[in-house]
């Protein structure tokens, strides 16, 4: 089958009921400029799945008004060519009118799991991320959705979402794809300068590192932190947005580690602002 690509909300639910009266749909949202972590998700929706349905779409709502929404990076000649050879049967690429017409009026909000860490320092981008999965969700009708841990709050978000409106899908969350030198793919890695790009593997460093002290028995959230916080003072010029962890169930923060640990980062190389995270379990 040839690989399609559906520009409408109406044609793509078309496709995707009659698609899921033959088989399973497998779907994985993106907003582009793809890179190997993105084709791994795809990979694993062409195993789990019948279809699969990628979408590109940059999505206004979940930028706020200082932040980089008109130059994240776009080539979707490329990503085309990805998606096909990864396996993709669909893309589904709607433009900002398709998804927000005049009037559009309705969001969706999760609670709590949205405020902190990246939700503190970007207010409204989850309700953003949430709003847009909704529609998503609706118009490509998955029987899996596959998301990567390297957004991890987003994926928490997505999977409480799902499980709090009754969504009949399957939610799979992939391990962080890395660079050799440990630094997470991103889209937005091509806005490092060359100083900032051999500097970024220190954010990785320092999650090793946070988990390397948890496995000698350290229980302080605290001190972990503030470790965390040194090293990447002294191995970049990156300012720190955060360095945080929280329970994987609520995403509040701890002071002692006991259970299940989310250890969340994000720094500014400049205006680029790089996310990073590890589960650790003591
Ligand atoms: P994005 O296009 O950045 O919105 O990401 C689309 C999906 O790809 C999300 O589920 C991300 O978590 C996932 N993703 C992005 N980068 C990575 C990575 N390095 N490893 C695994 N998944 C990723």
């Amino acid at each position: 089958m040839p690989m399609r690509v559906v520009r409408s909300v109406a044609a793509m639910q078309r496709i995707a009921r009659d698609l899921r009266r033959r088989g399973r749909i497998g779907f994985v949202p993106t907003m582009g400029f793809l890179h190997e972590g993105h084709l791994r998700l795809v990979r694993t929706a062409r195993r789990q799945s019948d279809f699969v349905v990628v979408s590109i779409f940059v999505n206004p709502i979940q930028f706020g008004p200082t932040e980089d929404f008109r130059r994240y990076p776009r080539d979707f000649g490329r990503d085309r060519r990805l998606l096909q050879s990864a396996g993709a049967d669909f893309i589904f690429y709607p433009g900002v009118k398709e998804m927000y017409p005049e009037g559009f009026a309705t969001f969706v909000d999760v609670e709590r799991l949205g405020e902190g860490l990246c939700g503190k320092s970007r207010p409204g981008h989850f309700r953003g991320v949430t709003t847009v999965v909704t529609k998503l969700f609706n118009t490509v009708l998955p029987d899996v959705a596959v998301f990567g841990a390297k957004d991890a709050q987003q994926a928490f978000v997505i999977r409480r979402m799902a499980r709090d409106l009754d969504y009949q899908l399957r939610i799979v969350i992939l391990p962080t794809a890395r660079e050799n030198d440990g630094l997470a793919m991103s889209s937005r890695n091509v806005y490092l300068t060359p100083e900032q790009r051999a500097e970024a593997p220190v954010l990785h460093r320092s999650l090793v590192l946070a988990k390397r002290l948890i496995g000698q028995g350290e229980r302080d959230a605290a001190k972990v932190k503030a470790t965390m916080r040194r090293l990447i003072r002294r191995e970049s010029g990156g300012r720190i947005d955060y360095v945080e962890m929280v329970d994987t169930d609520e995403l509040r923060p701890i002071k002692t580690i006991a259970g299940e640990t989310l250890v969340a980062l994000a720094v500014f190389f400049g205006k680029t602002r790089l996310i990073d995270n590890i589960i650790v379990r003591p």
